[in-house]
């Protein structure tokens, strides 16, 4: 298996969500919980990628934004055929849903706290990228003991394009001071991928289970690793 030997590399830039944080179980539970409702035709698989790109997004605007970014929301395929207002309905449904399981059933992924740690230790500089806002970046790395290690959060707010766009590791760039060629983004998305891509870091996608593999493939990630796992197992520290 493919090692990163990260003498070459000064930052490592982490998505949040699908990365240290699993929200996979939350998402599921909250589409179940929609299927069974509303009695819905669905494959349950299918449809959680695009639900979890679109819910990374706006998982913390209140109910009034969710209704102005509506076009996006009622664009997936998972409601398609139904009206507008049924949509709507059942997406609002799934959201609380969502945001009900998301504390209680969501942790970072095992092993990921000591990665990072050791990373640290290695004098690496950490940031988070999120899609999401950055109070919620920082209200998980407090919770999770995370927060010291990580000098910069960005998330939507900070940016104004979010991820495909390269924007916000360009930003940390040149905020660290180092070049593309010295950093390492690890994303779970193809979002992140395109992002790592166009701004020509080491781009590591980790398939945490949410994005389907093959799809994260036609992506080019430089490298691909199945699970937290392995991601560990990459940096061989
Ligand atoms: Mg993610």
């Amino acid at each position: 298996m493919e090692k990163i030997n990260l003498e070459k590399y000064k930052g490592i830039i982490f998505d949040m969500d699908g990365v240290i944080f699993n929200i996979s179980e939350a998402i599921e539970k909250a589409v179940d919980d929609s299927v069974e409702k509303y009695e819905m035709n669905v494959n349950t698989d299918e449809v959680l990628e695009e639900l979890a790109h679109l819910i990374e997004e706006i998982q913390n605007y209140p109910v009034p934004k969710i209704l102005l970014n509506s076009y996006d929301l009622l664009q997936v395929q998972f409601l398609e055929g139904l009206s507008f207002f049924k949509k709507l309905r059942i997406a609002i449904f799934l959201f609380n849903q969502f945001n009900k399981y998301k504390d209680a059933e969501s942790s970072i992924y095992n092993g990921i706290d000591n990665l990072i740690r050791k990373m640290y230790d290695k004098k690496l500089r950490l940031a988070i990228l999120t899609n999401n806002k950055s109070q919620y970046a920082k209200e998980v790395l407090e919770k999770f003991n995370l927060t010291k290690f990580f000098d910069t959060i960005i998330g939507f707010n900070e940016v104004s394009e979010v991820k495909p766009s390269p924007e916000g590791i360009l930003k940390i760039l040149d905020k660290w001071k180092i070049k593309p060629s010295e950093t390492i983004f690890i994303g779970d998305m193809t979002t992140d991928i395109d992002a790592g891509t166009s701004a020509n870091v080491k781009m590591v996608c980790v398939a945490s289970g949410l994005a389907k593999k093959g799809t994260l493939l036609e992506h080019n990630p430089d490298i691909l690793v199945d699970n937290t796992e392995l991601l560990i197992k990459l940096f061989d520290i």
